[in-house]
């Protein structure tokens, strides 16, 4: 039995919370819109949950206990429940509201490649109908269903296969800037050991402290500074997969010209074909300085048209985050310190000099990394960019970057207080970025009333386009679990339509399975069935994900 310190019903660390009441101007905001808002402090308890029977016999845990180690092999209540979501907005619903959730059978915790390859030949043997489905498990802070014990029907049970085990460095090459890492790996253990080496992977998901390296990988995720270290694609460099009918690796060379590419099919590919159990990623080193900067634009399009000038004068930013209107607003009320009356009466009038209105102002905050003047440089070469914007100075951004792993827990806090929010994202090019913004907020508005709220920031840019970061906030209706499935078909078709793609980092999952032929074709579902018969003949491994 095993005691977790994690919730199985909302966001990361039991022991920390978001108080909405912490921020009166926010609160204040939320009840102008809402009404007044009543907080659920019911927390469900694990056992007041019921889960299925475990459909493993005793010699098929004896079996798995013989190649993992008895220890290792957990079919308790509290482990099967904290494998049955992952974290997205209908997760966290679900499991403060359902009386009965699906389970694994049990769950495995193997330590070595040969333990998972001998997990998968067992899984797969060679009866139809003794076969075994499994489904790889990182930080499980998937928000698209991509960790659901969902069985293959034909399959007699379910195991889940956490990789936390696999959570070592076990090279360092400064010489080629490379690593070679384990995929159990979580995001704060990762980093202390590359810092302990003056290194960085530079990966910083907002769900770093509860993802993994594996995770990262199979979803093609990206993080709050992918802007300048690059997506996780971009830095894989090899990858190392055991699959049920053996290892898998791609080479570790920087380039090759040998028809497409065999790293790029595995990177993204959540589960489906394979375990990831290492990767050679390319490391930094811990840079020199870090700059924040902080500035207010007179409208969305304006700070649009600075980010893309930024990448088209070759400045090379490690953020550079802009929010829309109603975004900044909510951010500036988010402040939990007092402002006087006088820091009003001057910020008002520096608005005015600088032609902003308040009702239109919007936030961009950007970072530079590298060392002292080159981030000056930099620095000096994106005020240039921004003569209309109003400098704020480096201290909003610095208290961005202090609490940038705690927005999560406001999620908790609004569904606490029966206000439904969830967020999309995509990526488009910079002719279509205005217009998609502006579609995808009309249509969503659509779906949550007009006492909804729908903002959004962009949150990484290209040279040729950007990604969009939506989110909504709406009252719970009767049945919050229909009312979230049909904002999102309806918001996800929106962005097809308006050039977006299905998703920039998420991935795909369950939830945006069924849009993947509209985003590459039928030829690719095709393609990627074809590659699972190979890799995974006996389709053991996370069934009803990404394809069907
Ligand atoms: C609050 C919050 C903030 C988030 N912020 C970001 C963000 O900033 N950027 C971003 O990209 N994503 C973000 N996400 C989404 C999620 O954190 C990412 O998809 C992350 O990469 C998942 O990592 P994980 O280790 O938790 O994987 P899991 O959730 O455990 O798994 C995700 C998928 O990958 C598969 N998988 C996991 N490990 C392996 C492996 N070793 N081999 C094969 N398959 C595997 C699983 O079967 C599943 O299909 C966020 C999610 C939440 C809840």
């Amino acid at each position: 039995m095993k005691s977790y310190l994690r919730k199985f019903w909302g966001w990361g660390d039991l022991h920390q919370s978001w108080n909405l009441r912490e921020a009166p101007k926010f609160y204040e905001a939320l009840e102008e819109r809402f009404g007044a808002l009543h907080t659920d402090q019911k927390l469900p308890k694990e056992d007041e949950i019921e889960l299925p029977a475990v459909r493993l016999t005793s010699e098929d845990l004896q079996s798995l206990g013989a190649i993992v180690g008895e220890k290792n092999v957990y079919h308790d209540h509290a482990t099967r429940l904290y494998h049955s979501l992952g974290k997205s907005t209908v997760d966290l619903i679900q499991a403060k509201a359902l009386k009965r959730l699906e389970a694994p059978d049990c769950v495995l915790f193997p330590k070595t490649e040969a333990e998972i390859l001998k997990i998968l030949q067992f899984c797969a043997s060679s009866c139809e109908s003794s076969k075994i489905s499994v489904v790889p498990f990182g930080g499980g802070s998937s928000v698209l269903g991509g960790v659901h014990p969902r069985k293959n029907e034909n399959h007699r049970a379910l195991l889940t296969l956490n990789l936390q085990c696999l959570n070592q460095v076990l090279e360092m090459n400064p010489r080629t800037h490379t690593a070679r890492i384990q995929a159990g790996i979580l995001g704060p253990d990762l980093e202390k050991k590359l810092n302990e080496k003056k290194y960085t992977l530079g990966h910083f998901p907002q769900s770093f402290e509860f993802s993994t390296l594996g995770g990262w990988i199979a979803t093609r995720g990206s993080g709050q500074f992918s802007t300048f270290y690059g997506n996780i694609s971009d830095q894989v460099v090899s990858v190392r997969m055991v699959t049920s009918q053996g290892i898998v690796e791609t080479r570790k060379v920087p380039a090759s010209s040998t028809g497409p590419s065999f790293k790029e099919m595995l990177v993204g590919s959540e589960g489906i074909f394979g375990v990831i159990t290492e990767a050679v990623m390319q490391i930094h080193p811990l840079p020199q300085k870090t700059q924040y900067q902080s500035y207010l634009f007179p409208s969305f399009e304006a700070g649009i048209e600075a980010l893309r000038q930024i990448k088209e004068n070759d400045l090379d930013p490690l953020i550079a985050r802009l929010s829309d209107p109603l975004e900044t607003h909510l951010f500036l009320k988010m402040k939990k310190s007092k402002t006087s009356f006088f820091q009003k009466k001057f910020f008002s009038l520096l608005l005015k000099f600088k032609k902003i209105e308040p009702s239109k102002m919007c936030y961009l905050l950007v970072g530079f990394q590298g060392t002292s003047e080159s981030v000056r440089a930099q620095m000096r070469s994106v005020q240039k960019i921004c003569p209309k914007a109003l400098c704020l100075g480096q201290k909003p951004a610095q208290n961005w970057f202090h609490s940038r792993f705690q927005l999560p827990y406001l999620r908790d806090a609004l569904l606490d207080s029966k206000i439904l929010t969830d967020t999309f994202e995509t990526a488009t090019s910079w002719d279509t970025v205005f217009s998609l913004y502006q579609h995808v907020l009309v249509e969503t508005q659509k779906k949550i009333g007009s006492n909804g709220m729908v903002f959004c920031h962009v949150s990484h840019i290209y040279l040729t386009g950007a990604c969009l970061y939506f989110t909504f906030l709406t009252k719970f209706k009767e049945d919050p679990l229909k009312q979230m499935k049909e904002i999102k078909h309806h918001v996800t078709e929106t962005i097809l339509k308006q050039g977006g793609t299905l998703s920039h980092h998420h991935g795909i999952g369950i939830d945006h399975r069924d849009f993947l032929k509209e985003e590459h074709g039928p030829e690719f579902v095709k393609v990627l069935k074809n590659m699972k018969q190979s890799l995974d003949p006996e389709s053991i491994l996370n069934p009803q994900k990404v394809i069907q």
